[in-house]
């Protein structure tokens, strides 16, 4: 490196910084053989400057991804021109111990590397200078901020009391499944169902037992839906659940099925042995229907019979334009 006009004072200066300065810098012939290796790098990988200055950098640390760091030094060397990579295209070059008190929980330093051409006075790239930057405070507050946004937006779509998804997040599914099922013709059919007579057990059990019954309906729904099916909390005691790939009958065979467990179902509370049932109603998507609104209205129609009819029943929903 070419020192040229600078003080011999500011020389020990830049050395002591080379030393304790908090990033690894390294210099490295055409051959790999290490020429430069800072303080950064001593203590962190423990061999200090004089053990490997010389040697072949691949074979003091087998564990360097060879063919990735050639690939990037040589393109560095041809192009004349800087190279950086950051973390979250390699999460590390040399696997270093995380010594930082609040990132403690990292299993490693997280590193960014740069690689830059060391150009001679004759233009050639005779060495190659890497630089490796500590960052692990950045890479584990980004990985919280992502587990937290994560976790925030699963809160954001599910019902406390169920952990269904909510009605807000649940009808958007729901205006999703319909878009496709226009673009792909496959059939899909809709159930909404009600718990009967649901205000005779909040007066004659409590508010508590209620949310017992109203948890015990969503486990009944789980066990009787498939992988694919979208359930929802839709209202107090109201539950949709949207079936893609399947038509109506297939959405009737399983709506009674889930009425029947419904209905054989008790649940205990406060010493108390509550029976209770639901009434469902079914749509299957057709193509009369013009928006999400009126498929849910479809099976809602199909509700309402339903409880008229005597309520603990399923009722298919036809609409005239089939
Ligand atoms: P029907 O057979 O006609 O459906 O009669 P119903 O009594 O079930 O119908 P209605 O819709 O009038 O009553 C619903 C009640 O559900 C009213 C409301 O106080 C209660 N409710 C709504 N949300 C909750 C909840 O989260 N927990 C409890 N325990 N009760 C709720
Ligand atoms: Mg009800
Ligand atoms: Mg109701």
């Amino acid at each position: 490196m070419e020192l040229g006009k600078v003080d011999i004072r500011e020389i020990h200066w830049l050395m002591d910084m080379f030393q304790s300065i908090d990033v690894g810098i390294i210099v490295l012939d055409r051959q790999y053989r290490v020429h430069v290796w800072n303080g950064f790098m001593g203590n962190h990988s423990g061999q200090p400057g004089e053990k490997v200055v010389g040697s072949n950098i691949f074979g003091l640390f087998p564990e360097l991804p060879e063919q990735w760091f050639r690939r990037k030094a040589e393109s560095v060397v041809m192009l004349k021109s800087r190279a950086f990579t950051t973390w979250e295209q390699r999460p590390y070059l040399f696997r270093f111990k995380n010594y930082r008190p609040i990132t403690g929980n990292a299993e490693f330093m997280y590193q960014s590397v740069s690689f830059i051409p060391l150009v001679a006075a004759n233009g050639e790239v005779d060495y190659i200078g890497v630089v490796i930057y500590d960052v692990t405070d950045v890479a584990i507050s980004k990985r919280d901020v992502e587990a937290a946004n994560k976790l925030l937006e699963v809160l954001s779509r599910t019902d406390r009391l169920t952990q269904l998804n909510n009605r807000g997040y649940w009808e958007e599914s729901l205006e999703r499944e319909f878009r496709r099922v226009r673009r792909t013709q496959g059939p899909a059919a809709l159930i909404m169902f009600d718990i009967d007579h649901f205000k005779k057990i909040n007066d004659t059990h409590g508010h508590p037992a209620g949310d017992e019954v109203i948890r015990n309906t969503a486990a009944l729904m789980r066990q009787a839906s498939r992988e694919t099916d979208i359930l929802g909390r839709y209202g107090g005691e109201e539950f949709g659940i949207i079936l893609v790939d399947t038509g109506a009958e297939g959405a009737r065979v399983m709506a009674e099925r889930l009425r029947l467990a419904v209905e054989a179902s008790v649940v205990h509370h406060d010493g108390h042995d509550i029976r209770y049932t639901i009434s469902l109603g079914v749509a299957e998507l057709t193509e009369g229907m013009e928006t999400h609104k009126q498929w849910i209205e479809g099976s809602d129609q199909g509700l309402y019979a339903a409880k008229h009819g005597g309520r603990n029943q399923v009722v298919v929903h036809t609409s005239d334009k089939k």
